[in-house]
């Protein structure tokens, strides 16, 4: 199943859109023929998210999340349309993948960005995605249905997704329904979508300032190595069918545009740095292998590995080593926040927390808009037994769609006796993780409380309202 799911996906979704009548499957009632709106992919997009956090590990690290969307959105302003909103993020998981769903949400396995070498050959892949979003592959074969509503059918492309990240067992149900269409008719129409991915990704990667070559030269590096993998091709191949000939015509492409003088690109090694130490389940090897390569002088980039080898020590705990990294980093690269919160994280592993909050202290003078200082802060603030502090210090941080953020603050209220907006936050980040259930027995918890003042009693009511149609929605269509 996992071969074909790039495939079944747009199976399924001609299954969502056409009358049942013309390609003969069992009828599941479609009978609007109305052509998604933007706002409708938005909202298609949203609903998705939510249902896949629920079921995969999506990496919820502030920095590489702003890493991620700042250079995607880089290319999405290359776009012919670059109004429209993306959303980038990374999922924990080793095997070599990425997709596109309507609405601009764009997921990318952890496996795939760590087998990058290059900034260029991670915006090759961001590249060939955003347009099978802007070139509407999926999204303009979509039609609106009037039994399946927007979050039903975002829990069918997340199954179908999943089905290809975690639990195969998860997307069975979803994909039976669809499998007895007509397969080699999909393949076909999947290859000309990624012909023309790569045709209009490689303009953005042109446009963008990065080497188009470096993305027939990842592919081909991907399809080479496959002959080594265990688990044989790499899924981003299956679910993408890359084949000699479509790499050929790739490169043949690539050399129509001049070579790009590429600048040193510290933050993409840094990020790639963090995300192999966050993700490595076996930490001590890790650590052994880091220290070899720092020692033999066999890697990339010198302040990535130490900044890898820095955030390994700290998780198993090996904190004496750490201080001369530190500073053989501030003394050789730029002042950078993750420095600052690696200090900062030194100092709380050794229960100095004054010391900690010092250091958040100074570095939010030098970075006064960081998102991910800013949360560290007011985590640290919240462990002082400062919590109107931390409120406020969180407060301050403009709308984060990070579940951690939401469990702060909710901390952060119930220790200012705000049981109520405790309540209301934590229902904030049940529902952004899809637990939708779960954010309605909080809402409930909020309106028990007594002493609600008139704005506060109206916005529980409304919100109670949003969350319960939309569950009643979304079981509804499923159960039809
Ligand atoms: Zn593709």
């Amino acid at each position: 199943m996992d071969i074909m799911r790039h495939c079944l996906l747009i199976l399924l979704l001609y299954v969502l859109s056409f009358p049942a009548a013309t390609i003969e499957l069992p009828d599941i009632g479609i009978s609007a023929n109305t052509v998604m709106s933007p706002a409708d992919e938005q909202e298609l997009g949203a609903h998705f998210f939510r249902q896949l956090r629920r079921q995969v590990a999506i990496v919820d690290d502030a920095q590489i999340n702003n890493y991620l969307n700042t250079l995607g959105n880089r290319l999405v302003s290359y776009s012919h349309n670059p109004e429209q909103r993306f959303h980038f993020f990374v999922i924990n998981e080793s095997s070599i993948n990425a997709f596109a769903v309507p609405g601009g949400f764009i997921g990318i396995h952890s496996g795939l960005i760590l087998k990058t070498h290059s900034e260029s050959e991670l915006a090759s892949v961001l590249a060939h995605e955003i347009s099978h979003v802007t070139q509407r592959h999926i999204a303009r074969i979509i039609q609106k249905s009037q039994r399946f509503s927007l979050p039903a059918m975002a829990a069918l492309i997340a199954a179908l997704v999943i089905a290809g990240t975690g639990d195969p067992e998860v997307g069975q149900a979803a994909v039976t329904a669809v499998i007895a269409g007509n397969v080699q008719l999909q393949i076909n129409f999947t290859r000309i979508h990624e012909t023309e991915a790569d045709h209009i990704g490689m303009q953005l990667l042109a446009k963008a300032g990065f080497e188009p070559r470096d993305m027939p030269s990842f592919f081909e590096r991907l399809q080479a190595a496959s002959r080594y993998y265990e688990g044989g091709v790499p899924e981003f191949l299956r679910t993408h069918p890359v084949t000699t000939n479509r790499i050929a015509e790739a490169r043949d492409r690539a050399e129509q545009y001049p070579h790009q003088k590429i600048s040193y690109t510290p933050l993409y090694h840094l990020m790639k740095a963090k995300l192999l130490s966050l993700t490595t389940d076996n930490k001590q090897s890790l650590h052994k292998k880091l220290t070899e390569m720092l020692q033999t002088g066999r890697y990339r980039d010198e302040c990535a590995t130490r900044y890898a080898l820095a955030l390994t020590l700290l998780a198993i705990r090996k904190i004496d080593d750490i201080e001369t990294h530190i500073q053989w980093l501030f003394k050789n690269d730029a002042d950078r926040v993750i420095y600052h919160l690696l200090k900062a994280n030194v100092a709380i592993l050794q229960k100095q927390y004054t010391k900690a909050i010092k250091i958040y202290e100074h570095a939010l003078k030098i970075y006064p808009r960081n998102k991910m200082l800013g949360m560290a802060y007011a985590e640290q603030l919240l462990h002082n037994n400062n919590a109107t502090k931390a409120k406020l210090m969180l407060l301050q941080i403009p709308s984060l769609s990070n579940p951690y953020y939401y469990h702060l603050l909710a901390n952060a209220y119930q220790s200012t006796g705000e049981i109520a907006m405790a309540h209301l936050t934590l229902a904030d980040r049940y529902y952004l993780i899809g637990e939708t259930r779960q954010a309605l027995i909080q809402i409930k918890q909020a309106q028990k409380h007594k002493n609600l003042n008139f704005y506060l009693t109206a916005r529980i009511e409304t919100r109670y309202k949003e969350l319960q149609t939309e569950l009643f929605e979304a079981q509804k269509s499923l159960q039809q």
